[in-house]
Order: structure tokens, then sequence, then C-alpha cells
């Protein structure tokens, strides 16, 4: 039996879901297929982010960050209370809660939209067709006017470290914890590293997380990463640079490491270990071999900027593509991709995607970093402003970090944006804004931003650009 759609969308993330809704708001005749399926048999929507992703971690997230602010932050505020109890068990259900709201949700906009949920795998056939095949093995075929590959991404593996899912675990696994590991081994320092790591360090494990390269957070900008890695030493969390670990094997109910580094080789042993050393698409088996589809040499499908693979009328956006592994950036293409189909003149810009390490404080970005101004050999001009000159940092008690804005030297064009503090995420925000619009770190410096905020670390940065910050002391102009 075949059914005719105008969109089919392979996979429920949110490139898929939200590609589905667009579509479906368009005017197509869509369907959505997702291999997950929930217990009563309906697609699991949301994908990784909503499940195990993005949604999940903010959860933990916020739950151990209240409890290290009632442990260890309360009484300078003046309030006093019993010792805080972390209820683990608890703080997972809430959890669950707030995932099992968000995927219903989904679905609800599913029906409300007209979006016709496939459960099932995708595969992608000749001639804009779409396979599913459901947990029995039973196959349809879906006749797809276009086909939008949503499949998102996986843990990379490593060697030495074979996740077993009860002491070597994948973020999956450090999302479901339920006790505090005494001792917790990270192996990477990258985003999930440190937001998993972040979590069980506040709710009271010894954290040592061991990344293989020499420099900390290498892609951001190195003053910022430099600054956090102090932040981070001082919450506890001992991150060892230029660490290769080459074994990690189960003795007694604990994780023994080896690794080695410029000192040497060395042994560790933990209660749990996660590894959080990156994400590969997931791109196999989703794909007949006479589609026309080509991946890369590391599995990402081919597309351009418009995210059309080789094969007409098919597309991909998400993980499963170039670019970064951020749950709104997928969202953006998809939308991108619906709108090219009803003929709309629609682009996304690439050079505008906000990054986010949800740690407190937040370490936040967009643009250029100063490291790759330099290496492009592009003329800039920088503005820093501490929260430790913040009235409003202070009165919250977040003195830590700065925010940093990079233009270009001659037009003062706003090239980048680069934040460690408090709300980090929403101040580059505002700034993301300003870069859409092309805006001057003139033009941020002449607005108006309300006192006492945060924001205003923003303000004053902008000004700083040009040496014309108020609230510190500026560097004086050579020449
Ligand atoms: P996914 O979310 O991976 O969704 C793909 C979907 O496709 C899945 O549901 C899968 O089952 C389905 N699928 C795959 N193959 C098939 C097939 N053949 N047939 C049918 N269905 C299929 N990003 C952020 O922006 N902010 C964050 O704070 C953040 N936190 C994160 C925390 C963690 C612990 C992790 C692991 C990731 C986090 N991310 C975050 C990254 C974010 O989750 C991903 O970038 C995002 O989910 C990618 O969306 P996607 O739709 O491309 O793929
Ligand atoms: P990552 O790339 O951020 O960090 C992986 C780290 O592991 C790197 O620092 C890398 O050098 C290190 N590493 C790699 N191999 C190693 C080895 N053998 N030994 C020791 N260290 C090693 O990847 P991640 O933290 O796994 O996250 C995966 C993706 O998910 C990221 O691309 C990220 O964009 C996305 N994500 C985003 C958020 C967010 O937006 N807040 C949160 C979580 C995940």
């Amino acid at each position: 039996m075949s059914d005719k759609y105008d969109v089919v969308v392979i996979g429920a993330g949110p490139a898929g879901y939200v590609a589905a809704i667009k579509a479906a708001q368009e005017g197509f005749k869509t369907a959505c297929v997702e291999q997950w399926a929930d217990d009563k048999g309906n697609a699991l929507l949301g994908g990784t982010c909503c499940n195990i992703g993005c949604i999940p971690s903010k959860a933990l997230l916020d739950s151990s960050y209240k409890f290290a602010e009632a442990r260890d932050h309360f009484a300078e505020h003046g309030i006093t209370v019993n010792e805080p109890v972390a209820d683990v068990p608890a703080m997972q259900k809430r959890k669950e809660k707030v995932v099992t709201q968000l995927t219903g949700g989904i679905s609800g906009l599913f029906k409300h939209n007209g979006v016709t949920s496939v459960v099932g795998k995708g595969k992608v056939l000749a001639g804009a067709k779409v396979e599913v095949t459901d947990a029995e093995g039973n196959v349809s075929i879906l006749e797809a006017g276009n086909i939008i590959v949503a499949a998102g991404s996986v843990p990379v593996a490593i060697p030495p470290a074979p996740i077993d899912d009860e002491y070597i675990l994948d973020s999956t696994g450090a999302l479901a914890l339920s006790e505090v590991p005494q001792r917790l081994g990270v192996i990477g320092a990258g985003v999930i590293g440190l937001e998993l790591g972040s979590v069980w360090r506040r709710l009271g494990s010894e954290v040592v997380m061991l990344e293989a390269l020499e420099d900390f957070l290498p892609m951001m900008d190195q003053q910022i990463a430099k600054e956090s890695a102090k932040i981070f030493k001082k919450q506890g969390l001992d991150i060892r640079l230029g660490a290769r670990v080459t074994h990690a094997e189960v003795k007694n109910g604990q994780v023994e490491v080896t690794y080695s580094n410029a000192d040497g080789e060395h042994t560790e042993t933990f209660d749990r270990l996660i590894v959080a050393v990156g994400r590969k698409p997931r791109s196999e088996e989703l794909f007949a071999s006479d589609s026309g589809i080509t991946l890369d040499e590391r599995g990402f499908i081919y597309v351009n900027d418009f995210c059309e693979t080789e094969a007409p009328h098919v597309y991909a956006i998400g993980d499963v593509v170039r670019g970064p592994m951020l749950a709104h950036k997928g969202s953006e293409e998809g939308v991108m991709v619906v709108e090219r189909i009803a003929g709309k003149p629609a682009q996304m810009n690439y050079d505008v995607i906000p990054s986010v390490i949800y740690t407190h404080p937040e370490v936040a970005a967009v643009g250029k970093t100063e490291q790759e101004l330099k290496a492009d050999g592009v003329n800039y001009k920088a503005g820093v402003f501490p929260f430790a000159a913040s009235g409003r940092a202070l009165a919250a008690g977040e003195p830590e970090g700065m925010v940093k804005l990079l233009a270009e030297s001659d037009s003062d064009t706003i090239l980048g944006c680069h934040v460690v503090g408090a709300s980090a995420a929403d101040l580059v925000q505002q700034v993301v804004i300003a870069m859409e619009f092309g805006s001057s770190a003139e033009d941020l410096a002449l607005i108006v931003f309300g006192h006492p905020t945060l924001s205003e670390a923003v303000h004053e940065a902008a000004l700083a650009v040009d040496g014309k910050a108020i609230h510190i002391a500026n560097r004086k102009k050579r020449g």
C-alpha cells in the first residue's frame, strides 16, 4: 500500500518536527516518520533534544543549581535553611514530567496542524519515496513530493571506554543516574562534559574531567575560555588537559581508568564514568543505494547552503548535516527548507548562530572569536566589561565573568560577542539581534538599557569598543 504526501519528514527532533509543523502550516499534506515510540506505540516526538538532550539536561541543571544555591549561597543573602538534601529520584521524576509535557505538546501541535505521525524507521528510496518499517517488520511506502531528512546524531564511542550503561555511561545514562556518584570521571571537557559534570558536582560528586586536547574549549574565544576555566576550577571541577585515556575497566563495582599525559601514565578509580567525546550523524541505513544521496567522509549528508542534497526534492537538516550540532540551527534549517519548497526566497545566516554552555555561570557566544579574526587578518577592536563592575551583578551575587564585544576597526560592524557570566545566553541573544540587523558597536552604545540589569554589561562593552565605557577605566588609546 502506498500513501501520497507533499512533504515527508524523517525524524521528529527539533529539526524534523519544526519542519513538519511549518510544512503543514504552508498548506502541504505532511507526514513525519519517527522510529521512537512511547509505551502505547505512539510516536515519541522531540528527538534527542526533548527526550535525552537539551531539555532533560537543563531540568537537572536547574534542579542541581537550586540545591547548590541553598547549600552554598543562601547564607550570604541572610537566609538560613537546614542542611538541604538532594532527592535525586525526585529530581529525575520532575525531569521526566517536564519531558513528557513537552513531547506531549508536540503531539498536540501535530494534531492541531494536521501533520500525520507515522511510527517506524524511514529509508529514502530512489524517486522520492520513503520506505517505513515498523517494530514488527511491516513495510509500507510513502510517496513524497519532497523529503526532508532530519535523522539527528548519536554519541561517539571510543574503544578504550565502551559504554555498558551501568558504570560507563554516555550522556543518556548520565542523565538518568538515580544516586550521586561519590567519584565521577568524565572523558571529554566539552559542552556535555561541562554541563553534566556540573550537575553531579553540584549534587556532591568529586568530578575529574579528562580532556585529550591541551587547550580548554578551543572553539571559544580564548580570553573567555581561560576565565571560564578559572571559574570551573573554583567550583571544584578537576579538569585535566592533554589527558589521553588508554583503558577503562570495571572492577569490583568501580571503573578503573588509565590515561597518559605529559607527566606519564596515571590510573584513577571512579564510581561512574561518563564518555562525552562528541556526537556523529545518524546517517547509516537511511538511504537505498540508488537514492543518489552522498555522505561526506565523516558521515554527514552532503548538502548545499539551502540544505538540498544531490537528489532532486530530497533535503537534509539538523545534526545529520554540516554545521554546529545545535537544536536551534536544525529548526531554522527546517523552516528555510519548507519556505523554499513553498517557492519563497528563504536563506539561513550561518554566521550568526548563538551557542551556549549552560553551566553556572553560562558561557555563550556568537560570531567570530578574537583568535579567528587574527587568523583571518581582520582589523578589529575589542570592548570588554567585567561583571564585577555591574551593580546588578553585584546585587545578585554574580560578580564573575565578563562581556566581550568585537567589532571591525573601520566600519565598527559587530563581528562577535563572547560572554561568561550569569544569563550569558540571554545577553548574547541581544547581540545576535543586533548582528542580524548589521549593527555597529556604536549603534548598541547609543541604545538605552534599563538599570539595573545585567544587559548594561553589553552596553558598556559596546562603549568600551571605542574606549568610552563609563563604569570602568578605559584603556588609553595608543598614538
Ligand atoms: P535529533 O534530535 O537527534 O532527532 C532525530 C530524530 O530522528 C530522533 O527522534 C530519531 O529517533 C529519529 N530518526 C533517526 N533516524 C530515523 C529513521 N531512519 N526513521 C525514523 N526516525 C529516525 N542543543 C542545543 O541547542 N542546546 C542545548 O542545550 C543542548 N543540550 C544537549 C544536551 C545533551 C545531553 C545532548 C546529547 C545534546 C544537546 N544538544 C543541545 C544538541 C541537540 O540535542 C541536537 O543538536 C538536536 O537534538 C538535533 O536535532 P535533530 O532534529 O537534528 O536530531
Ligand atoms: P564536544 O565536541 O563539545 O566535546 C567533546 C570533547 O571531548 C572535546 O573537548 C574533545 O577534545 C574531547 N575528546 C574527544 N575525544 C577524546 C578522547 N578520546 N579523550 C578525551 N577527550 C576527548 O562534544 P560533546 O560534549 O560530546 O557534545 C556533542 C554535541 O552536542 C556538541 O557538538 C554540542 O554542540 C551538542 N551539545 C550542545 C549543548 C548546548 O548547546 N548547550 C549541550 C550538549 C551538547
